[in-house]
């Protein structure tokens, strides 16, 4: 396989421009909310980052909800909105695309495609991102194999657009004391069979806001090269996903566990 070590030895770099980068010896901080909700909030989420020196900001705007009578997320507008905002302030966006006609639109004001876990195997819409030339951030399925999320990344690389991230976020189990079952053996196991970059998501990954934390800094000894969660300024208000969102504070204090942890790996 292409994304395979055996293809390429040399750890796959990926570079957004401004001195932002996702790489291997590398701690990337991608946080923000599940969902876009407002010009208020986004500036709120920014200034916070901006005060943390996070650089890349997460947030839905085409939103897959379990029901579909859900906030299903603010659409391009919400999207337009974000990049004037974040432009400005030098922060990168990471949001996810559900199809193939978003791609188009959504090219001028994205940094990062994200391919939500439930899209995992649209291999349409992978066929269509390996022809943008713009990064993508494949999530692993909900329930998917390591094996099935570095085919999925074959798509996308086969098709030509070699800016590629893995990103770990649970897999369902029988387990239901949490959402999902954050699987950090995928991260040696990804890092060892591939030269892409590997980021952890515990926010889906346990879903309960407490435990987020310890999860991510266990992400990031398993070796991941980044950590992606969520926050918000008032998380039980938050349109969607708000039980595993974590207030500023919080979020303030995990960004710089993150530095101190990984200086130490
Ligand atoms: C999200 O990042 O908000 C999201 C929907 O993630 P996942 O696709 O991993 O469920
Ligand atoms: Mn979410």
């Amino acid at each position: 396989k292409l994304v395979s070590k055996k293809w390429k030895v040399k750890p796959t770099s990926i570079d957004l421009g401004d001195e932002v980068c996702i790489k291997d010896g590398d701690m990337a901080i991608i946080a923000g909310p599940c969902s876009i909700e407002s010009e208020e909030q986004i500036r709120k989420v920014v200034a916070h980052l901006k005060e943390n020196g996070i650089r890349m900001m997460r947030g839905g705007v085409f939103k897959p909800r379990t029901s579909p009578y859900a906030f299903r997320g603010m659409g391009i507008d919400g999207l337009k909105l974000w990049y004037s905002i974040a432009k400005e302030e030098g922060i990168k966006i990471v949001t996810e695309v559900m199809q193939v006609s978003q791609i188009e639109e959504m090219y001028p004001y994205t940094d990062i495609y994200q391919v939500g876990a439930r899209n995992t195997q649209n291999f349409n819409l992978l066929d269509e991102l390996g022809k943008v030339d713009k990064a993508v951030m494949i999530k692993r399925g909900i329930s998917g194999t390591i094996e099935e999320l570095l085919q999925s990344a074959e798509y996308v690389f086969s098709g030509g657009n070699e800016k590629l991230i893995l990103c770990e976020r649970g897999i369902r189990t029988y387990e239901k004391a949490s959402r999902n079952t954050l699987d950090l053996n995928a991260v040696p196991i990804l890092k060892s069979k591939s030269h892409l970059p590997v980021i952890v998501d515990p926010s889906h990954g346990i879903g309960i806001r407490e435990y987020v934390p310890q999860m991510a800094l266990a992400g990031v000894m398993a070796g991941a090269d980044g950590i992606i969660y969520e926050t918000h300024e008032i998380p039980e208000k938050a349109y969607s996903d708000g039980q595993q969102t974590l207030d500023f504070s919080q979020s303030a204090r995990l960004a710089d566990w993150i530095r101190q942890t990984f200086a130490m790996r």
